[in-house]
């Protein structure tokens, strides 16, 4: 994979996320986690806001996608089915010069521990091992005896949830084929190479959706969730030019795949073009296998055309940390500013990602500022997530919104308290508007709702 012609602003994200609030090592006072984090303050709006937008895009706005929340915890079996037991395996290798355990399939991306010039096995003395397959699943164990019967497993994926539940959805819905379910939910795995912030980690959300449609129609229904999902990406800000498609072609395409794309997005530096999304079109294999490991026939009957069959899936697979994560590296910039010496570094989120939406200052804390910049954020606060900030210059106040990527500043200054009007600065053009206070709610609503 050649580095990306983007920079690599990794390393400033991860400072700036524990500095500001949005992302913090797990368990960090213990000397944390390996690759688990926890959302702060600012992380946990940013990410409920990128779910909120898929969950409205998917579900919401359509009248052909249901909505579920299935737990983590399921019948062992369905592990069997889904072919995860035998099958959701790593290659894994020790080196054992470094000590470096790697990814036998992503050496090309690794570096040696001793040597990080080298990739692992290229240096002299590196011994690696021969590949043994590990499963990334979690077991534990379900009820008070740790014997193999109560073996269960924390999911790896949410769409198995999914397919066990297709016919009580479209039972209790009267959904006809062609429709959807899609949910939001955790999801585990037991990475051998973990890492790169919130990219690759052991715990994280995916947003999955599958569509059941009629087998011969699933080529046409593959190619309108391929432009949908692009679609949204880009409808979250994500630069068209850091957006595409990888192909998964030979050995790539799982066995049971009739078609599948990526959809990725380029992280910069040497992580580069990466996948943050997933469609599939996997023909009739989950629903073929549920059936058959648990004796249920699990058809569709078409009733004006009196057939039944078994639904093909088109898959849209998704990670809500991954995708938070390109939110951020899309949007973080470090910039000058006309006429004064002090750079700055803004977040340009596309305003329905922002965890702030809009900040109130008072210029000063004397002449009644302070009490009208209140009742200001006090009247927006049941609409948006508002902040009040009354501390330091104005400049640095901006400064502090900037960084975490609030879309407008709103200050209270003397002719404020005079006439009832307030400037709201803009983040992106930095240009300012004098307004009544009044207009305030209808000037961000219009604003913000893009
Ligand atoms: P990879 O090749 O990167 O391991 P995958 O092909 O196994 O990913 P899928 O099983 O298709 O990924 O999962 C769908 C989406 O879930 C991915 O596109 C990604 O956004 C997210 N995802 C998968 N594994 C992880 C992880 N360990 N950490 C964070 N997000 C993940």
């Amino acid at each position: 994979m050649p580095a990306s012609t983007q920079p690599d602003v990794m390393d400033k994200l991860v400072s700036l996320s524990k500095r500001r609030g949005f992302i913090f090592q797990s368990s960090e006072i213990y000397g944390g986690t390996g690759s688990v984090w926890d959302y702060g303050p600012l992380g946990v709006e940013l990410k409920k806001n990128l779910k909120d937008q898929w969950w409205k895009a998917m579900v919401r706005m359509r009248d052909d996608v249901e909505g579920l929340d299935a737990a983590i915890l399921m019948h062992p079996r369905t592990w069997e089915a889904s072919g995860h037991i035998a099958g959701f395996t790593d290659p894994l290798v020790d080196c054992k010069t470094c000590k470096g355990r790697f990814r036998a399939d992503k050496l090309e991306d690794a570096r040696c521990l001793q040597k990080p010039s080298k990739r692992p096995g290229e240096a002299e003395q590196c011994q690696l091992t021969e590949p043994r397959m590990f499963n990334l699943m979690f077991k534990t164990f379900m009820g008070p005896v740790e014997e193999s019967a109560s073996t269960v497993y924390l999911r790896p994926e949410t769409a198995q949830g999914i397919f066990v539940n297709f016919l009580n959805v479209q039972g209790s819905t009267r959904q006809k084929v062609p429709f959807g379910i899609a949910q939001i939910g955790k999801a585990f795995r037991n990475e051998i190479t973990p890492g790169n912030f919130i990219f690759r980690t052991r715990e994280f959300e995916q947003m999955e959706m599958q569509f059941f449609v009629e087998p011969g129609q699933d080529m046409v229904w593959f190619e309108y969730w391929k432009a949908e999902r692009m679609a949204w990406h880009q409808s979250l800000g994500l630069s068209p030019q850091r957006l595409r498609y990888h192909e998964h072609t030979g050995p790539e395409l799982a066995h049971y795949a009739r078609a599948a794309f990526d959809i990725e997005f380029d992280f910069g530096g040497t992580l580069g073009f990466q996948e943050i999304e997933g469609i599939h079109n996997r023909g009739d294999f989950d629903l073929g296998r549920h059936q058959e490991f648990s004796g249920k026939k699990l058809e569709y009957f078409d009733q004006p055309n009196n057939k039944r069959y078994l639904p093909y899936v088109i898959e849209t697979s998704v990670g809500a940390d991954r995708t938070t994560l390109a939110a951020l590296v899309n949007a973080y910039r470090e910039e000058t500013v006309e006429g004064e010496d002090e750079g700055r570094t803004v977040l340009r989120l596309h305003p329905s990602l922002a965890p702030i939406k809009a900040a109130v200052f008072a210029l000063t804390k004397k002449e009644g500022m302070p009490d009208m910049a209140h009742r200001i954020a006090s009247a927006l606060r049941p609409h948006f997530p508002v902040d009040y900030d009354e501390t330091g210059s104005i400049g640095k106040r901006y400064r502090r919104q900037d960084e975490v990527g609030t879309p407008f500043c709103i200050t209270v200054d003397t002719e404020s308290v005079k006439d009832g009007t307030v400037t709201v600065r803009d983040r992106d053009t930095l240009k300012q508007d004098r307004i009544s206070a009044d207009a305030l709610m209808g000037y961000l609503t219009e604003r913000l709702s893009g």
